[in-house]
């Protein structure tokens, strides 16, 4: 079986959980109507299912290669490269007058689930423009912005990001790379970066690095970092690639996964670069590229778990074994109770997952197309849910894809069913982008510097939704005590339950959307829906309780041993 977009179903998410049709009542996104929305994920489903689908198996076994200097990718990976570029699936969101549709992200984002779904490798690569574009809409020069959106946006070149370095990963503060004024306005790169996704292929004619890199004098941390453009051909004077760059690819990794998408080892060798924001001011910049990319990474993970449950379920529908214990006995492994609570979990995490990404988007969205105290409201409520989408979004990718290899049994450990590419695949996705732990980190730290008020008011609009059972408001209720007690407590021991109280959060605002569709819904579809949410509160959100226990523990227990003592 091959992979079928879930086009109905997001478009019930986006009109019954999150609410997506306030969207075409604003100004800015009038446009965005429901028979847009559905022309576009009409048109990206077909994209995604015939021409990305059955590239995903191909770019495992013939990933990305370096010869001679020169990446190639996965046959196949130029023409369908092309395709999403011709149609227009880069610049969704992007600004009308450099060539973008500008609709809402919340699109973009839909469709970027379904790429993920159908070849997460692929569908790396726009991704990275996307949030490249943002970026540069937002800090570059006219001049910068008139040169290279455009190509950007049309997908004749991609973008990438360049942060890591060998001894700067999570702590991008401590990176060394360095930038000097060469006499003309610009300036000149040096250093090396590492696990650069995408950073040289041969599906588009140029490739765009905004690099983070240092100034001789610059104070150290992250006050001390600016952002550079380094395209890898310098445009000529009529904006068509010239003179090659002096930067090169060292090496690819060999992965776990994701074997189509190019990661590079990047030199930079004195490259031209142009300065993108304010000296030292880099580290702003680039956090509009990584705002963008959290999410959508948060959407990769998404993605992988509906591909991985598509392919479970239609294999657990054939698979004969045992005597089951419903019907005739003589069913298929799927009428089996464990297959079935597996079966579930894998539905009910993923439509959670969904909707705190559609959420997510939906929010930063409001905050553009609004103004004053209201745009305010919004702008903080998606910086809180996204690092609740990246992390809960991959690690929901993960858990569906572990049991994806499950559900197959012993043919899920063999690769010929394409399960066990899925969880290869999916594995970075908690790893890079910041690893889900800095994630967490994130939501205790910088995300509760408002006092709370984010997520005092997320909490409020789940205790207004209506759950007859309680389940849901005992968890609220859990959520809004380790809330005060994050507040009340030291960066450390807040950090020490950072991971936990980020999963207590996905897991009560999936319940919640859970029950808010099963509300909206009629008919059959009612009864189907109210049965997942019922399923979901018992088996999933109980573990909310417990989860706050380990939240508000504090860090002393997990120094209450010493280094020696964890290898003794
Ligand atoms: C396939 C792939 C593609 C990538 N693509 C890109 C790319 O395009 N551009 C780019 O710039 N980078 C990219 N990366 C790099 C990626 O973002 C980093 O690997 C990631 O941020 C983690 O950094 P690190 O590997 O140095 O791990 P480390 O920072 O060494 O972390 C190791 C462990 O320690 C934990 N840790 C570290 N610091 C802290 C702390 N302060 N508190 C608590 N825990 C901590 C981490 O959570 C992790 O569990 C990619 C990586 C991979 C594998």
């Amino acid at each position: 079986m091959t992979y079928t977009a879930p086009v109905r179903e997001i478009a019930f998410c986006l009109d019954h959980v999150v609410g997506a049709g306030r969207l075409a009542r604003t100004d800015r996104y009038a446009d965005a109507t429901d028979d847009a929305r559905d022309a576009i994920l009409t048109e990206a489903a077909r994209l995604c299912e015939q021409v990305l689908a059955p590239l995903n198996i191909v770019s495992d076994r013939q990933g990305a290669v370096l010869e001679n200097g020169v990446v190639r990718t996965t046959p196949g990976f130029r023409e369908a490269y092309k395709a999403i570029a011709e149609g227009g699936w880069v610049g969704i969101s992007a600004d009308p007058e450099f060539g973008g549709m500008g609709l809402p992200m919340t699109f973009t984002t839909a469709v970027n689930e379904m790429m993920s779904s159908a070849c997460l490798s692929l569908g790396l690569c726009p991704l990275l423009s996307q949030g490249q574009i943002e970026a540069l809409e937002n800090h570059a020069s006219d001049e910068i912005k008139a040169l290279y959106l455009p190509r950007l946006i049309s997908g004749e070149w991609t973008g990438t990001m360049n942060l890591t370095e060998p001894s700067a990963g999570s702590d991008v503060g401590a990176l060394r790379s360095r930038a000097e004024p060469d006499g003309q306005g610009t300036w000149r790169v040096t250093g090396q970066k590492i696990f650069i996704s995408w950073g040289d292929h041969d599906v588009a004619e140029n490739v765009v690095h905004l690099v983070l890199a240092r100034l001789p004098g610059a104070p150290s941390g992250t006050k001390g970092i600016s952002l550079f453009l380094v395209p890898k051909f310098i445009p000529d004077e009529n904006g068509a690639p010239g003179q090659a760059n002096s930067l090169r690819v060292v090496s690819l990794e060999h992965k776990m996964g994701l074997h189509g998408s190019p990661t590079a080892v990047m030199e930079f060798d004195g490259a031209r670069g142009w300065m993108i924001g304010p000296e030292n001011g880099g580290m702003a910049c680039m956090f509009t590229m990584m705002n963008n990319a959290r999410l959508g990474v948060g959407v990769q993970g998404l993605g992988v778990a509906e591909a991985a449950y598509q392919k479970a379920l239609a294999y657990a529908r054939e698979r004969r074994q045992g005597r089951t214990p419903i019907g005739d006995g003589n069913g298929a492994i799927v009428d089996h109770a464990d297959v079935r609570r597996m079966l579930l979990r894998m539905k009910t995490l993923t439509e959670a997952a969904r909707a705190i990404c559609l959420d997510t988007a939906f929010s930063t969205d409001m905050a553009r197309a609004l103004s004053g105290d209201e745009a305010a409201a919004w702008k903080a409520r998606a910086a809180f849910l996204t690092p609740i989408a990246k992390a809960f979004g991959t690690d929901v990718g993960n858990e569906v894809a572990y049991e994806g290899v499950q559900v197959h049994g012993g043919m899920g450990y063999i690769e010929e069913t394409g399960a066990a590419q899925f969880s290869r695949d999916v594995r970075v996705t908690a790893i890079y982008e910041g690893t889900n732990g800095i994630q967490a980190m994130d939501l205790t730290g910088r995300k509760m510097m408002d006092g709370g008020a984010a997520a005092r008011a997320l909490l409020a609009e789940l205790r207004a939704v209506d759950e007859p059972s309680g389940r849901l408001g005992r968890a609220v209720d859990a959520l809004a005590r380790a809330t005060d007690w994050m507040l009340d407590n030291q960066p450390n021991d807040r950090f020490a339950g950072a991971v936990p109280y980020l999963r207590m959060w996905g897991l009560t605002l999936g319940a919640a959307a859970l029950v808010k569709g099963a509300a909206a819904a009629s008919g059959d579809d009612a009864r189907r829906r109210a049965a997942l949410a019922d399923w979901f509160l018992r088996a999933e959100l109980s573990a909310v309780p417990g989860l706050a226990e380990a939240a508000c523990t504090g860090a002393a227990p997990l120094y209450a041993l010493s280094a020696d003592d964890l290898a003794a």
